[in-house]
C-alpha cells in the first residue's frame, strides 16, 4: 500500500488531552505512522491537500440496521410494537438474499459519504451473508450477525427459528465472517431483544460470547409500551432481566437504555455494558430521552448510532450528534451535554462501548486510519472548531474518507459504487418487498 500524507487539515485528534491540531497525518500500512507539522515525505508517498478541511475519526455508530435501509418511509407514525409487528416484521420477513444485499450496499453508501467507518449491525433472521458481503467489499469496518429471534407474538414465521438453529446458524455465521478482511468484518451475537428470545436462548448467548469473547449486541428499555410487557413476562425491570440471564457483561451493547431505573443502573455499571444512545429514532418512534448526561456520569460506555432508516430515515452520524448536543438540554440545561461530550460519543466512545477504543475511534500513531476530511462550509466562521463540527457539521460536506488507509470516498464521491444504478435497484428491491410483505405503501 502507498503511503499517504494528508496535509495541513485541523486535526481532531480526540487523544487523551483532546488536542487539535493543525498537522499533517501520516499513513502507513493501514494505520496512522505520525500526526505532526511538515512531515517528510519520500517520491512515493501519496498526498491529499487537507488546508482549510476538518481531519476527523471515522465516525463509529454503535447501534445501526442495514437489513431496514429499504423499509425507509414505509413504517412512520407508529410507537415501537406496532411498527414492528405491522411494518418491520413482516418487511424483514419479505427479505431476499438479493434485496438483503441490495439494502445493505445502499446503507453502507450513506454511512461512507456522511463519514461513519465502523458500525454495530443488527440483522434479521436471514440472508445475512448477502450483508457480511457488502460489507466486506464496500470496504467499511463492521460488526455485525443475523438477528436471534425464537419466541416472539405476532412475528412471522420467516424470523421465527427454533433455539438450537438459530445458535447452530449464528455459530457457522461466526466461523465464516469473525475476524475476516484483515480484522475489518466481525461477527456478533445479536439476540434481538428479550421479547424475541427464550430463556434458554440467551442463556447461551451469554454463554457463548463469554467463551468466544464475541459482542453481544441487543435492544432494551427503549418503549414504555416494551417495559411493561417485558415486566410482565420475567417479573423483572428489561436490563435487570438481562443482568440476571447473564447477558450484560462488558461485551455487551445494549441500544436505548430509555426507560431505566437506578437499579438498572446498577446494573450496568456493576456489568460493564455498553448503552448506544439514539436519539433521532427515540424521538421519531416517540420513544423518550435516555438519560445519556446521567449515564456517562455513573461511568456507564455510551455510543451513538443511527438506528435503523425506518425509524431514523438517515443515518447520518451528524445529525445524531447536532440532536444528541440540543436534546439534553431540555432536562439538563445548556451544560448538559457538552460538544466534546458529543464528540466523544461519536468517535472515541463508539470504539469504547465495541471495545476497540486501542484500536479506532481517534487519530494517533499506532491506530488503523480511518480517518475522515470534511470540508466545514458555513459551520465557520466559529472560534471553537469542536462547536462547529458538533453543532454545525450538518452543514459541512464530506470530501475524503479513509478506512484502514485506503479511500472510500474521494472528492465527495463514493469509489467503485455507481450510485445512480444503486439507487434505481433500492426502488425497485423496495416495491418487491412491499409487495411481498402485503403491505400498504
Ligand atoms: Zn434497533
Amino acid at each position: 500500500m502507498i503511503p499517504l500524507v494528508i496535509r495541513g487539515g485541523l486535526v481532531f485528534t480526540q487523544n487523551a488531552a483532546r488536542e487539535v491540531v493543525t498537522a499533517d497525518v501520516l499513513v502507513k500500512d493501514g494505520k496512522i505512522a505520525a500526526i505532526g507539522e511538515n512531515l517528510p515525505a519520500d517520491g512515493a508517498v501519496k498526498a491529499i491537500d487537507a488546508r482549510g478541511l476538518f481531519v476527523v475519526p471515522g465516525f463509529v455508530q454503535a447501534h445501526i440496521h442495514l437489513t431496514q435501509t429499504l423499509c425507509r418511509g414505509l413504517a412512520d407514525d407508529r410507537e415501537l410494537l406496532p411498527w414492528l409487528k405491522d411494518r418491520i416484521w413482516p418487511l424483514e420477513a419479505a427479505h431476499s438474499a438479493e434485496t438483503s444485499h441490495t439494502a445493505a450496499r445502499v446503507g453502507i453508501a450513506e454511512l461512507l459519504t456522511t463519514g461513519t467507518t465502523t458500525i454495530l449491525d443488527m440483522g434479521t433472521t436471514q440472508h445475512h451473508d448477502a450483508i457480511f458481503e457488502a460489507a466486506r467489499d464496500m470496504g467499511l469496518r463492521y460488526y455485525g450477525g443475523k438477528a436471534l429471534m425464537d419466541q416472539g407474538e405476532g412475528a412471522p414465521k420467516e424470523l421465527l427459528e427454533d433455539t438450537d438453529t438459530a445458535l447452530r446458524t449464528a455459530e457457522a455465521q461466526k466461523q465464516r465472517w469473525h475476524d475476516t478482511s484483515g480484522g475489518r468484518v466481525n461477527f456478533v451475537y445479536a439476540p434481538r431483544f428479550i421479547l424475541s428470545c427464550t430463556d434458554a436462548l440467551m442463556r447461551k448467548v451469554a454463554e457463548r460470547s463469554r467463551a468466544d469473547r464475541v459482542l453481544i449486541h441487543t435492544h432494551a428499555s427503549e418503549n414504555k409500551g416494551e417495559i411493561e410487557v417485558v415486566k410482565q413476562i420475567t417479573g423483572h425491570q428489561n436490563l435487570r432481566a438481562l443482568h440476571e440471564l447473564g447477558c450484560l457483561h462488558a461485551g455487551t451493547v445494549v441500544a436505548h437504555g430509555v426507560w431505566i431505573d437506578e437499579s438498572e443502573e446498577a446494573c450496568l455499571v456493576a456489568s460493564g455494558a455498553a448503552i448506544c444512545h439514539c436519539p433521532g429514532s427515540n424521538l421519531k418512534l416517540a420513544s423518550g430521552v435516555a438519560d445519556v448526561p446521567r449515564l456517562l456520569k455513573k461511568g456507564v460506555r455510551v455510543g451513538l448510532g443511527a438506528d435503523g432508516a425506518a425509524c431514523d430515515n438517515t443515518l447520518d452520524q451528524r445529525v445524531e450528534m447536532r440532536l444528541a448536543a440540543l436534546l439534553h438540554r431540555l432536562q439538563h440545561g445548556p451544560t448538559g451535554l457538552s460538544a466534546q461530550a458529543v464528540l466523544d460519543l461519536a468517535t472515541i466512545g463508539g470504539a469504547a462501548a465495541l471495545g476497540i477504543a486501542h484500536a479506532i475511534g481517534s487519530l494517533e500513531p499506532g491506530k488503523r486510519a480511518d480517518i475522515v476530511c470534511l470540508d466545514p462550509g458555513f459551520a465557520l466562521p466559529s472560534p471553537d472548531p469542536v462547536s462547529a463540527l458538533v453543532h454545525g457539521a450538518t452543514a459541512a460536506n464530506v470530501r475524503h474518507v479513509f478506512v484502514d488507509g485506503i479511500a472510500r470516498v474521494s472528492d465527495g464521491e463514493l469509489l467503485d459504487v455507481s450510485l445512480p444504478a444503486l439507487m434505481a435497484d433500492a426502488a425497485r428491491d423496495q416495491r418487491r418487498l412491499v409487495e411481498r410483505a402485503r403491505i400498504a405503501r
